[in-house]
């Protein structure tokens, strides 16, 4: 059903006439018969869900990365980022409802729902084996969160009887039953689920990323504290389908783009208060 509903826009773009195109009017859909004799404009042809849209899927629940506003509207750093690819491929962005984020993989793995998922995604092996990934776009690493003087470290945490909660299906899941192989791994689909729970104490600890760690501390968890992080080296990456390398390939170009302009460092600036992210 959803394939028959599939759209399967291609969009067909000089990648040399982009640049262009977004120095003065961005907005312009690039077309089917674009005619060109300029020998050196590469074409890069790319399919999307819905003509003239980047279609996004993620967990809403991992600010500062994506998340619902008081006003019920998606923004976040990765929101941003997206709008800032589209606008370089003269598309608009929408976003899916919220999705589990053990289901985003799979969903972009199947394909006729979403062209890309966004979401604060660590680039790994287990994953690169069903979707591909876009250059990388932030580091990261994993931080333990406990009650602010707790003291619990990695070791204290590593006992039968401990329960230490994560986010189903993430980085931090497969930390905990590596590292903490005593501890009894407790995972949720919501992050905010087992912050709370870390605050009242059904479960000692959360391991999750870093920089949502220190938002949630930061805006509604002044109780807890990160005990300790733990220098995964995590790079996020923008997964898309190995049936779309173009779509990867005009991902990748707008990445650039957005480094080099200068938007990046904008948006590190406006979401983490500093570049050095
Ligand atoms: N970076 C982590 C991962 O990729 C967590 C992502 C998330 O919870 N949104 O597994």
């Amino acid at each position: 059903m959803t394939n028959m509903n599939r759209r399967n826009f291609v969009a067909t773009l000089g990648l040399a006439g982009t640049v262009l195109l977004a120095g003065c009017n961005g907005s312009e859909q690039p077309a089917d018969d674009a005619q060109t004799t300029d020998e050196t404009t590469e074409e890069a042809s790319y399919t999307l869900v819905k003509e003239g849209v980047l279609t996004n899927v993620a967990e809403l629940g991992f600010a500062p990365f994506e998340y619902i506003d008081e006003d019920g509207v998606t923004v976040g750093f990765d929101v941003d980022l997206s709008n800032a690819i589209a606008e370089k491929l003269g598309l608009t962005c929408e976003w899916l409802p919220n999705q589990a984020f053990d289901t985003l993989v799979p969903t972009i793995a199947q394909g006729g729902k979403a062209d890309i998922s966004i979401a604060g995604m660590t680039i790994d092996d287990t994953r690169l084996e069903e979707v591909d990934f876009s250059d990388p776009y932030l580091n990261s690493n994993q931080g333990i969160v406990a009650l602010a003087g707790s003291g619990e470290t990695s070791e204290t945490l590593d006992v039968e009887g401990v329960q230490v909660a994560c986010q189903t299906g993430t980085t931090g899941n497969s930390w905990i039953e590596e590292n903490l192989p005593n501890a009894t791994c407790v995972p949720l689909a919501d992050v905010t689920a087992g912050m709370m729970g870390v605050s009242t104490g059904l479960y000692k600890a959360m391991v999750i990323d870093l920089p949502v760690a220190q938002n949630m501390i930061a805006e509604s968890f002044s109780d807890l504290e990160v005990v300790e992080e733990i220098p995964t080296g995590e790079q996020y990456g923008i997964a898309v389908s190995y049936d779309n390398p173009g779509l990867k390939d005009a991902i990748n170009d707008a990445l650039a783009q957005i480094e080099e302009d200068g938007t990046m460092d904008e948006l590190k600036q406006k979401w983490f208060g500093t570049t050095e992210v």
